[in-house]
This record gives structure tokens, C-alpha cells and sequence, in this order.
């Protein structure tokens, strides 16, 4: 079986490439990890996805999304992608159980992971008030006090949503200004449950089963205190997925993020790459939804010669 598009990654750009290589009658097989969705599975409400203007849940979107791709005929296997071959004409995709998939083309969408704060009680904690996830995690903290750390779009989304669960919620950022969006900042600044603390950084997380006390450092003082909370929210970025590309020559940033051009090449003939692991200026679900239309017809060309 030679498929005519493999498609590594089940968030919204992944299924966007599905849904417009299927339509293409083009033989798509789109693998993914764990659940399709991606990061938007994760999150509670997104508010600016064209469509719907009270906003929309965001397992929701994915499901619809799958549910599309599959309507047109794509094929959706789970497991994890450990390397491709990509210097025949025909490609190889081994997944970390072995099983292998050949194909004329490759669309790499596998996203980004979140990063942790490699700081001591991180690992210790995880799953025992340390979490990457407020819509996961939210409603073990009714009533509590707990911290979000970061200053992007990520952590004043996930502070905002967490203060339907939590009696009060500390922002930690690194310095005194954020980089989310202005409509969020100004939400932020208006919630009466939200306590900003600027200029600070957290420097260790201690608790007995569970946490109990983050310790955190004023940057510009270098002063250190202590704050009580029952769990702490880490919202400081991504790192793209690109470790199973190891062996390939497809062309990376320093930062590790995958170059293209506009029409999602890589510097890898019949390798096209999509959404948050490419290099880009704004990662959104509607940019995330466009990157993968446009791989997918890319490699319609391609195929087509
Ligand atoms: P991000 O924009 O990269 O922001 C990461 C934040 O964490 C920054 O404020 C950064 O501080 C801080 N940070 C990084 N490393 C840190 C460390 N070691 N310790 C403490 N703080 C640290 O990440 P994101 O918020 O997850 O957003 C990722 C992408 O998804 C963005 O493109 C964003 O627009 C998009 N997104 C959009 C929405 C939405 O539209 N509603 C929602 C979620 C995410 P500095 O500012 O000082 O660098």
C-alpha cells in the first residue's frame, strides 16, 4: 500500500490537510499520537476561531474537525511517529511500534509540547498540583489558591478560566508587562480574583503530598519569598516536535521550529510541514486550519507533477 499523502499529527492543521487532501481524492492516512485535536482538545473556549461568535469548546472544534476528515475518507491510525525516511521518491513513516507506512508525499503537523520550568518540585509534583492543563486539572482547585505561571496568551486564557474554580489566582510573569493579546490583558486586569505579580519567577515548588508552597524571586531585587498556594499552572511556551526528524535533511530554525516557504515546503522535496512546528508568526487554530489547506494542495501539486 503506497499511500498518496501521510499526514503526521492530529491537531487542526493535520486535520485541515485531511479534510483537503481527501476532498482532492488524494489517499490519505493521517496519524496521530494520542487523541486528535492537539492542544485546542485541551482548552476550554476559543473565542476567536472564525464562525462562531460565542466562542466554542475546544474538544468540540476537534471532534468536528475529525469527524470532517473521515466524512471525505481519510484513514486515522494511532501511534506514534518515530522516524521518516525521506530520500527515495517513495517515503517511509516507522511508527514507535514498528509498523511502517510508505507514501508519495509527507505532511509533517505534530505541533508542540509544552515546556516545563525545570525548576525543583516540578517533576515531584506533577499530577499532585503541578499541571500543564486548566481544563484537565481546574476543578480539583474549587476554592483554592493557586498560581499561573507565564505572560503569553496561553496563561492569561488558562488564569482567566481557572477563576471559575479557584477562590483566588496568583499571575506570575518574568517581567512587568505581558505579551497576550490586549483584549486578554484587559480582562485579566479587570477580574477581581486574579493577583498579578510581575517581575518574579519561580524558583522552587515545595509541599508534603502535594503542594503547598511555591518560593519566588523578584528579579529586580533578587529578594526571595514565599507564597501558599495548592497548585501552580505552567503556561510558558512550547517546544516543537520535531525529534523523530532526527535523521532527515529538513531544515530547522535555531529554535528548533521547521522552515517552509508559503507553500509549506521544507528544503525536503515532497516533505510539506504545517501549523505550530513550523516556523511562523502567529500560532492560532484559523492560522493552524490555513497552513494545513495549503500543504495538503501543495502536495496535490507535487504528486501531480
Ligand atoms: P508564548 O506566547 O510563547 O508565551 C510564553 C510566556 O511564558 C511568555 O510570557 C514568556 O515570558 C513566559 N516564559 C517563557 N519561559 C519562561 C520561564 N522559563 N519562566 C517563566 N516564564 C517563562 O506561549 P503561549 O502563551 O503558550 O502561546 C503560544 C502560541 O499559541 C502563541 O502564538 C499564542 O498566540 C497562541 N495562543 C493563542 C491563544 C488565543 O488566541 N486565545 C490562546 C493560547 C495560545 P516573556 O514574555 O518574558 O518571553
Amino acid at each position: 500500500m503506497i499511500y498518496d499523502v501521510i499526514i503526521v499529527g492530529g491537531g487542526p492543521s493535520g486535520m485541515s490537510a485531511a479534510i483537503y487532501a481527501s476532498r482532492a481524492r488524494l489517499k490519505t492516512l493521517l496519524i496521530e499520537k494520542a487523541g486528535c485535536g492537539g492542544q485546542i482538545a485541551i482548552t476550554d473556549h476559543l473565542e476567536n476561531y472564525p464562525g462562531f461568535e460565542e466562542g466554542i469548546n475546544g474538544f468540540e472544534l476537534a471532534m468536528k474537525m475529525e469527524k470532517q476528515a473521515r466524512t471525505f475518507g481519510c484513514e486515522i491510525v494511532y501511534g506514534e511517529a518515530s522516524a521518516v525516511e525521506t530520500e527515495d521518491a517513495i517515503k517511509k513513516v516507522v511508527l514507535s511500534d514498528n509498523k511502517e507506512y510508505f507514501t508519495k508525499t509527507v505532511i509533517i503537523a505534530s505541533g508542540a509540547n509544552f515546556k516545563k520550568l525545570a525548576v525543583g518540585g516540578e517533576q515531584e509534583f506533577i499530577g499532585k498540583g503541578v499541571s500543564y492543563c486548566a481544563t484537565c486539572d481546574g476543578p480539583f482547585f474549587r476554592n483554592k489558591e493557586i498560581a499561573v505561571v507565564g505572560g503569553g496568551d496561553s496563561a492569561l486564557q488558562e488564569a482567566l478560566y481557572l477563576t471559575k474554580f479557584a477562590a483566588k489566582v496568583n499571575l506570575i510573569h518574568r517581567r512587568d508587562q505581558f505579551r497576550a493579546a490586549k483584549i486578554l490583558q484587559e480582562k485579566v486586569f479587570a477580574e477581581p480574583k486574579i493577583n498579578i505579580i510581575f517581575d518574579s519567577v519561580v524558583e522552587k515548588i515545595s509541599g508534603n503530598l502535594t503542594v503547598e508552597e511555591i518560593t519566588l524571586k523578584n528579579v529586580k531585587n533578587n529578594i526571595s519569598s514565599q507564597l501558599a498556594v495548592n497548585g501552580i499552572f505552567v503556561f510558558v511556551g512550547w517546544l516543537p516536535n520535531t525529534n523523530f526528524l532526527n535523521n532527515t535533511a529538513i531544515k530547522l530554525n535555531e529554535a528548533g521550529y521547521i522552515v517552509t516557504d508559503d507553500n509549506m515546503n521544507t528544503s525536503v522535496q515532497g516533505i510539506f510541514a504545517c501549523g505550530d512546528v513550523r516556523q511562523k508568526l502567529l500560532r492560532q487554530v484559523v492560522t493552524a486550519a490555513g497552513d494545513g489547506a495549503i500543504a495538503a494542495i501543495s502536495a496535490q501539486h507535487f504528486i501531480e507533477g
